[in-house]
């Protein structure tokens, strides 16, 4: 599944790449997409082996992050946001865990996006996303995000209004096409302005979804991850599953691109979405820093000062 970088020790196969990216005006083509792939063709081993292979890559993107975080940290000239959107039990919280192990705390921040607070309701849908991005140097992931918007908001509309008739009065058909439009263009500003985006879809199956469920209602130690919005959401898995193909078909662009990404074998997944965050930061090409001359006499001046103590 890896090959050599060009900036970066190991990275993914581009073509492997590009079979995960939806690419700009295509349709996420989500039921065509097989939720338990394990990409194994492209490590050219079977199935038996492949986990301990897909750990072994999950490993040496760790280790890759950790020198990207630094890199990232030390140019100070961009951002790197991942918004990582999915059903529930689909494994967000552990694919944050895994593959950002081995980045520098201080580099890195995770934002959940819940249901909004009363001051969040009270403004417009980005704004509590802009108010947590990365700032320059920093790795920022969005668990869920702004997309909520037009996932939960469009299967549960009355959510839009907030009990109140909407500011804008305009047909509800309306309201998700101007919602992917303003997504584009706030995707596209902070593009501009030095942050890169990566949005990653983590694709689970209905059957998968059950068994996670199940493990958690089976196991005591799980039992807290299981709540009852997970059996009622559920429910509307059918209309969460064309709000998210609609919002994947309208929203992935050249500058903010989406991956779907496989996610019945959390193995395979973690592996995968540790590959893109590579890739994403190794194609800033960043360099580290080089001093001017000037910065260099003053680093001999204070290596003079230092000695003569
Ligand atoms: P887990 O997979 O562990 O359950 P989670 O991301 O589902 O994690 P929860 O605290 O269970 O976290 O759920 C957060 C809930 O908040 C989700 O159901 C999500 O749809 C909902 N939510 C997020 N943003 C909004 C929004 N803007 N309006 C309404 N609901 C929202
Ligand atoms: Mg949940």
């Amino acid at each position: 599944m890896v090959c050599p970088g060009e900036g970066v020790g190991v990275k993914l196969h581009r073509g492997l790449l590009d079979e995960l990216i939806v690419g700009p005006g295509e349709p996420a083509g989500l039921d065509g997409r097989d939720t338990g792939s394990t990409m194994t063709r492209w490590k050219g081993s079977d199935e038996s082996t492949y986990k301990h292979v897909a750990e072994e890559d999950l490993a040496s993107f760790v280790a890759e992050l950790s020198n990207a975080q630094r890199l990232l940290w030390a140019d100070d000239t961009h951002a790197l946001l991942v918004v990582l959107q999915a059903m529930d039990a689909a494994g967000k919280d552990g694919t944050i865990r895994h593959v950002m192990s081995g980045v520098n705390p201080q580099g890195c921040t995770v934002e959940a996006f819940g249901q909004p607070s009363g001051e969040e309701l009270g403004h417009d849908f980005l704004w509590r996303a802009s108010s947590r991005l990365p700032g320059r140097g920093m790795i920022g992931i969005f668990n869920r995000s702004y997309y909520e918007e037009v996932l939960v908001a469009r299967v549960h509309p009355e959510l839009l209004g907030r009990g109140k008739p909407l500011a804008v009065d305009v047909p509800s058909s309306y309201v998700w096409r101007d919602r992917y439009e303003d997504i584009n263009d706030f995707e596209r500003h902070l593009q501009r302005n030095g942050t890169r985006i990566v949005k990653i879809f983590l694709h689970v199956s209905k059957e998968e979804q059950k068994r996670r469920f199940l493990e958690r209602l089976d196991d005591p130690g799980k039992n807290w991850k299981f709540s009852n919005a997970d059996i009622t959401e559920r429910r509307r898995w059918d209309d969460y599953a064309t709000a998210y193909e609609e919002a994947i078909t309208a929203t992935s662009t050249a500058w903010a691109p989406w991956y779907v990404v496989p996610a019945d074998h959390k193995y395979a997944l973690r592996a995968l979405v540790g590959g893109i965050i590579v890739d994403a930061i190794d194609a800033m090409d960043l360099t580290p820093p080089v001093l001017s001359p000037s910065e260099h006499d003053a680093l001999e001046r204070a290596r003079s000062e230092l000695l003569a103590e």
